[in-house]
């Protein structure tokens, strides 16, 4: 079984914001897009944990300096990172994850944890083959294929092991 998808218990996880941070400044920059303090705060945000996040969580973590909060600046802030591809929306829990594959271009599952919110992106290119295939076979029009699956993690799955196989 290959757990790497999923983050370690122990693991780096400074590097892990630092690397997503130092790839969105670039991004910004080959786009000549201003990485704006909203933007930079709400992938901040998102890259503190590995699980999505939603609209009001976010709306409660951020830091308004003393300003009134507005919804909007943080869905513009979201649209803007989705669109180049720092942030991807899991439709399934109405929420926002900071991409852990950045730069790559990915055909991704995401492989959503029900217990611990953990969401891995995997590469699943055979998956949406298949799917274009399907698409072209109905004649249908594909605009866009998110994939998601729901389960538990290696951890929660071990932890809930009906052996005991953990102790
Ligand atoms: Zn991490
Ligand atoms: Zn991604
Ligand atoms: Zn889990």
């Amino acid at each position: 079984m290959d757990q790497s998808f999923f983050p370690e218990r122990q693991h780096d996880h400074e590097a892990c914001i630092h690397a997503g941070m130092a790839h969105a400044e670039a991004a910004c920059e080959s786009r000549n897009e201003r990485f704006t303090a909203n933007r930079r705060s709400v992938l901040e945000l998102l890259l503190a944990v590995h699980r999505p996040l939603g609209v009001y969580e976010l709306m409660k973590q951020f830091d308004w300096k003393g300003r009134r909060p507005a919804p909007a600046q943080i869905y513009r802030a979201l649209e803007f990172l989705e669109s180049i591809g720092l942030v991807h929306r899991i439709e399934s829990c109405n929420a926002y994850l900071a991409c852990s594959r950045p730069g790559r271009h990915h055909c991704t599952i995401f492989l959503v944890c029900e217990q611990c919110k953990t969401v891995a992106e995997v590469e699943a290119k055979r998956m949406q083959d298949a799917i274009a295939d399907l698409a072209d076979q109905t004649g249908f029009e594909l605009h866009s294929q998110v994939l998601e699956a729901r389960g538990l993690c290696p951890d929660c799955a071990s932890a809930t092991a009906p052996d005991g196989s953990d102790h």
